[in-house]
């Protein structure tokens, strides 16, 4: 067995390798203290400085201003479908969904146990394939909020321009692409993001909200599902995922050095590109995205028969390329690229695409 392989897994995914050697460096004794950040009480000042770098790293790199708050929670992004609605839903009011993906349809159907819910578009006809128009949808300016998912993992389908919402705040899951590109916070009111894909390790989300929307939770919930709560513990109400959040904090020190989210941006658009160009440039591959909705972080393709699509999975993996197979329901091909997939894994993947082509085209 190599040593690393490269791992196109869809989250969790790959790791820079620098910051799990730095991790490594550090496990057993992390800044002197002679113990293990694992043994550290949540409340002590070096966590509670790991805790507020990662926050400061964070409002750096996504240039988000104080009137936004970061929170470091847990229950994964699938949490925060109950705890939006919980959170951000008048009594009265409803809220609108665009639904892309599966875990746009979670995040729905979830919703629509705490309040009234409408649908304001749905690709799932299309399998998924495509973002809808603006022409597609038409957004209510008396709803609560709007809620959309940025990038779709399974079905390898990204939002190029967001839905203008106006006055009602747009909430995001952006679990799969956050941080993956520039983001302007100001087009949105709340966004979260499971860390386990761009930003770090399974255990914490990172839920970012404007300040305004913290007078909508009720104060009926209980505490772990009101912002409000975890905004005014800052996000140690209870113990915290002390060593998620810390992971997390040294992923953005490495985004930084790598230039932050500009030539993320660019890095990530040559990586994709590499793969679309081969599937663009065949009958064999078939890419399932509409090509002006492709995801730059998951690239999906079919090949000419589930047969071929086996064995293309099995072969890469023999050639150090692993977690290629498209997710269980849809079947196929789905490469995740994600920030800390190294441009040399592309490229092998490329060759072997075209050379597994030529051997079975
Ligand atoms: N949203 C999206 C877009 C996802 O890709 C995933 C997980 N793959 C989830 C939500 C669920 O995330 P979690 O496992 O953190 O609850």
């Amino acid at each position: 067995m190599p040593d690393r392989i490269y791992n196109f897994a869809a989250g969790p995914a790959a790791l820079p390798l620098s910051v799990l050697e730095e991790a490594q460096s550090e496990f057993t004794n992390i800044n002197d203290s002679g113990m293990s950040l694992l043994e550290m009480s949540h409340r002590s000042q070096p966590v509670e400085s790991i805790m507020s770098e990662a926050e400061s790293d964070i409002r750096e790199v996504g240039n988000i201003p104080e009137n936004y708050h970061i929170l470091f929670l847990q229950g994964g992004a699938s949490q925060q479908f109950s705890m939006v609605p919980m959170n951000l839903l008048s009594s009265d009011g409803h809220a609108e969904h665009i639904v892309t993906g599966h875990f746009a349809k979670l995040a729905y159907q979830d919703a629509q146990k705490i309040g009234d819910i409408h649908l304001a578009a749905s690709t799932e006809e299309d399998k998924f394939s495509r973002i809808p128009t603006a022409d597609e949808y038409k957004l209510d300016p008396a709803a609560d909020y709007v809620h959309i998912t940025t990038n779709n993992t399974i079905f390898g389908t990204e939002w190029k321009t967001i839905p203008k919402t106006g006055d009602v705040p747009l909430v995001a899951d952006t679990s799969s692409n956050m941080f993956s590109k520039p983001i302007d916070i100001q087009d949105y009111g709340l966004i979260y993001a499971g860390a386990q894909k761009n930003l770090g390790a399974a255990g914490v989300t990172l839920v970012i909200i404007r300040e305004d929307l913290l007078k909508r939770s009720p104060d009926i919930l209980p505490s772990m599902f009101n912002y409000n709560q975890h905004v005014k513990s800052k996000s140690a109400y209870n113990t915290p995922p002390v060593f998620g959040i810390y992971i997390l904090g040294l992923v953005i020190k490495w985004l930084k050095g790598q230039g932050g989210l500009k030539n993320m941006d660019r890095i990530n658009t040559q990586k994709a590109s590499l793969i679309y160009d081969v599937i663009d440039s065949t009958d064999f591959y078939r890419g399932h995205a509409t090509k002006s909705d492709r995801s730059n972080m998951n690239v999906t393709f079919n090949l000419p028969t589930s047969d071929l699509e086996a064995k293309f999975a099995d072969s890469a993996a023999s050639h150090g390329m692993v977690e290629i197979k498209g997710h269980r329901s849809v079947g196929g091909i789905r490469a995740s690229i994600y920030n800390a997939f190294p441009i040399e894994g592309v490229e092998r993947l490329t060759d072997f695409m075209k050379a597994f082509e030529k051997s079975h085209g």
